[in-house]
């Protein structure tokens, strides 16, 4: 028999490797903002319309890429973030698999202009379906702007699949909302259909969980802070009685990186035994730093979840840390305090 194994071309294992990373418009919103963040910008500009069905456009004050970078980047595994294995045992960024603007070209039509510092004139290029369709010099701020359109116009069932203008924008805006509470030094906005639905200026930590939820968080917020040698433990619980029955306003960070983890959710519940209904989920946004070392973000595309070397111990520190807490301010008031 002849042989009849092939090497799939790049476009479609572009497109293959696209169906796990973008599975809806929040998807592509969470690896533009990460860019945005680890291009070192310190104003981040979202862009929505439809709910991210018609545009979804990025803009920031970051490095920018040179003319020749700005090609690369859109190649599979090009990546400026590591360049050995071991790199991914000591990450100071968000992305390093090098494959969100690969996959994102190869399922959208993708316009970005991009300046650094050192180039007077900047590059616009234009991708549809992996193909570069168009590139030529423009004149551009330093950083990059990213529009990314007609998302899934060659996979029709995943766009058919998309769910309605509201639940896509709530998606869109729990991402919006897990890179900006992880970033108060960084100012956002966030339009949608033209009208500005988050303007964040640069802020501290507790400050920023306010503008982002609102005043009446103000009251509710209870600082953690605790260091030992597995985990320096920083942010905030709410008050017990104000506990909610739904879930939503609890963030695990782990070494600036929103992660999920039902492990340390039930270390966190747990302290709160006694003091809420069973039924009822504690709010909490918890800053958690270990060794990068020890902790492994490589186990999905996403990234939210990870694996700690020594879970056990973390899930003990935390509980320990929220009980204390908790009982400072039950007995005496807490003072404002900030990070
Ligand atoms: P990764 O983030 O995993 O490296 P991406 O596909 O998201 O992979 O991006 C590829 C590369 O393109 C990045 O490593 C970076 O060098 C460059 N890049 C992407 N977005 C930006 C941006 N907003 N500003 C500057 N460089 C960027
Ligand atoms: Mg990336």
């Amino acid at each position: 028999m002849a042989d009849i194994i092939k090497l799939l071309p790049d476009h479609v294992a572009n497109q293959i490797a696209a169906g796990e990373v973008v599975q809806r418009p929040a998807s592509v919103v969470k690896e533009l903002l990460e860019n945005a963040i680890d291009a070192g910008s310190t104003s981040i500009k979202l862009i929505v319309k439809d709910s991210g069905k018609a545009l979804i456009q990025v803009v920031d004050n970051g490095v920018g890429m040179s003319e020749t970078d700005a090609r690369l980047s859109f190649e599979r595994h090009a990546t400026s973030k590591i360049s050995t294995a071991q790199d991914l045992f000591n990450l100071n960024t968000k992305g390093f698999r090098g494959e969100a603007l690969a996959s994102i070209a190869a399922i959208a039509h993708v316009d970005m202009q991009t300046r650094t510092e050192n180039n007077e004139v900047g590059t616009h290029i234009k991708i549809e379906g992996s193909k570069i369709v168009a590139q030529e010099a423009v004149a551009t701020p330093k950083g990059t702007s990213i529009a990314v359109k007609n998302l899934f116009f060659n996979i029709p069932a995943r766009r058919n699949f998309l769910k309605s203008n509201q639940v896509e924008l709530r998606h869109i805006t729990d991402e919006f909302h897990r890179v900006a509470l992880v970033h108060p030094d960084i100012e956002f906005h966030f339009y949608n259909n033209g009208s500005e639905i988050f303007n964040l200026p640069r802020a501290k930590h507790r400050q920023r969980i306010v503008h982002v939820f609102g005043s009446r968080m103000d009251e509710r917020l209870v600082p953690v802070t605790e260091e030992t040698e597995v985990v320096k433990v920083t942010g905030f619980i709410c008050k017990p009685e104000f506990a909610k029955k739904s879930r939503g306003e609890q963030f695990f960070f782990a070494n600036n990186r929103f992660i999920k983890s039902p492990y340390l959710h039930h270390a966190v519940v747990s302290a709160f035994e006694g003091l809420i209904k069973s039924d009822m989920y504690p709010g909490y946004f918890l800053f958690l730093d270990v060794d990068p070392s020890s902790i492994d973000i490589n186990i999905h595309p996403t990234k939210t979840e990870v694996k700690f070397d020594d879970e056990n111990t973390m899930y003990a520190i935390l509980r320990s840390t929220i009980k204390h807490s908790l009982g400072q301010f039950n007995v005496a008031p807490v003072l404002d305090f900030e990070h």
